[in-house]
């Protein structure tokens, strides 16, 4: 089978013109500035300064405003709350995130619900988690923002499709099931929510139309384990121990071939998840209620 790539770079490179055109229609020339992310980073996480430093670039190359507030190891969870409260109160913040994981004794939970909703750019906090569950206008986690896009600006139909999501994490899988199922255009797909609990995850995938893979584990799934022409969307980032590239969940080669659409690591739903977080700091700067639109 001719199996189609989902390029997120070259999509992601589209959504950045249509973010920046907006940057200056609605924001530069009415509000006459230009949206302002927040970051809070905390520790010294090789992956999170590395990712802290692109989503930085990111915001320059587009026209967004950046500020980095980076705490050291072992920094306290009330200077992290006071942190978050000053990003909260500061007028000229649109939005901010808090880069995950945090140290272990940080409690991310109370972390994550300190974060004012309407600033919550990450869409992590539980009211957005819960509006997005509900169908109510909010931000939706980059990520899984990201999956949506990338199916959609492909014309991939989503309604009535049978999608199996791999991994039930706060901020890709439980997020893509929900918004998979939900009731809408993008949405209407019959899900499957697997785990670590889920026993012969194959006697799932293969009857599945669409596979989202999210476990974190390289190669984890194989093209014996899905159906001739399904859509595959790897959304891991693994280093492998004796290779320097990046792997994805999918054994790509197993699986190209096979499936209709793939998504390549790196180049597929990376590119995606950066540029969603562009969009959800644009929004919030159009969603301002303290000025004037
Ligand atoms: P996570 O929080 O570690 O969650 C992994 C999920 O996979 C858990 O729900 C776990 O089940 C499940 N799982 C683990 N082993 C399994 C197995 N053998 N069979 C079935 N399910 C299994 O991971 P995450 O944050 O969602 O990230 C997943 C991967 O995506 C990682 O490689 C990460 O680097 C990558 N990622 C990429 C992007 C991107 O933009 N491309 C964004 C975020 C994450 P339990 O719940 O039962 O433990």
């Amino acid at each position: 089978m001719n199996t189609k790539l989902l390029n997120g770079n070259q999509l992601a490179i589209e959504i950045r013109k249509e973010i920046s055109k907006e940057i200056e229609k609605n924001i530069l020339n009415k509000k006459k500035r230009v949206p302002h992310l927040g970051i809070i980073l905390t520790g010294n996480n090789r992956s999170s300064m590395t990712y802290v430093n692109s989503k930085i670039k990111e915001c320059q190359n587009i026209g967004i405003k950046s500020s980095l507030i980076h705490l050291p190891v072992g920094c306290i969870e009330k200077k992290l709350l006071e942190e978050i409260n000053k990003m909260n109160q500061n007028p000229l913040i649109d939005g901010f995130i808090v880069q995950l994981p945090l140290e272990k004794h940080i409690n991310q939970d109370k972390i994550i619900l300190s974060i004012d909703p309407n600033k919550d750019v990450d869409g992590f906090h539980p009211e957005n988690f819960g509006k997005m569950a509900l169908n109510i206008k909010s931000f939706f986690p980059a990520t899984a923002l990201g999956i949506l896009t990338l199916l959609e600006r492909n014309q991939i139909k989503i309604p009535g499709k049978h999608t199996v999501v791999i991994g039930r994490s706060r901020i890709v899988g439980r997020p893509i099931s929900i918004l998979m199922s939900r009731r809408s255009n993008s949405g209407n797909s019959t899900v499957t929510l697997t785990h670590s609990h889920t026993p012969n995850i194959e006697d799932y995938t293969k009857q599945a139309d669409i596979i989202i893979v999210a476990v974190g584990i390289p190669k984890f799934l194989k093209g014996r384990m899905i159906k001739k022409g399904s859509i595959v969307i790897d959304v891991g980032i693994n280093s492998a121990k004796n290779e320097k590239k990046i792997l994805g969940d999918v054994d790509f080669y197993s699986v190209y071939g096979k499936a209709s659409y793939l998504t390549p690591v790196p180049g597929g739903v990376g590119p995606m998840t950066r540029v969603m977080l562009l969009k959800n700091t644009l929004i919030a700067a159009l969603n301002r209620k303290d000025e004037k639109n």
